[in-house]
């Protein structure tokens, strides 16, 4: 099955990435990917709900902080693909991908 395209007011083909991953080890919970999306793929949860390996958190950025929040992938299927959510990140937190419908 070949991957989802979409076409431009002009004509252009171009090739959505969708969101796959979001790295909770990076993210520091500012919300700025939530403000962004134009669709309901995003939920700020404590990072104590997370099932986290502290030895892959950043001490410099988290300092014992369990209360922080931290931002997850929670409706992925309503991604459009338009990687507004990397453009605003600080720590690149997102991974993207081309896919096919599901
Ligand atoms: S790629 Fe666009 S629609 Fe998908 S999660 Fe990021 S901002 Fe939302
Ligand atoms: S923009 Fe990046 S650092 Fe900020 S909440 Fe979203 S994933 Fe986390």
């Amino acid at each position: 099955m070949s991957n989802i395209t979409g076409i431009t007011r002009g004509g252009s083909v171009w090739e959505p990435q969708f969101v796959t991953e979001l790295n909770p080890a990076t993210c520091i919970g500012c919300g700025r990917c939530y403000k962004v999306c134009p669709r309901d793929v995003f939920e700020l949860v404590e990072r104590s709900e997370l099932d986290l390996d502290d030895a892959e958190m950043d001490d410099d950025d988290f300092d014992d902080d369990d209360n922080m929040m931290v931002m997850v992938i929670s409706n992925a299927m309503d991604c459009i693909g338009c990687q507004s959510c990397a453009k605003v990140c600080p720590k690149k937190c997102h991974t993207h991908q081309a896919a096919a419908a599901a």
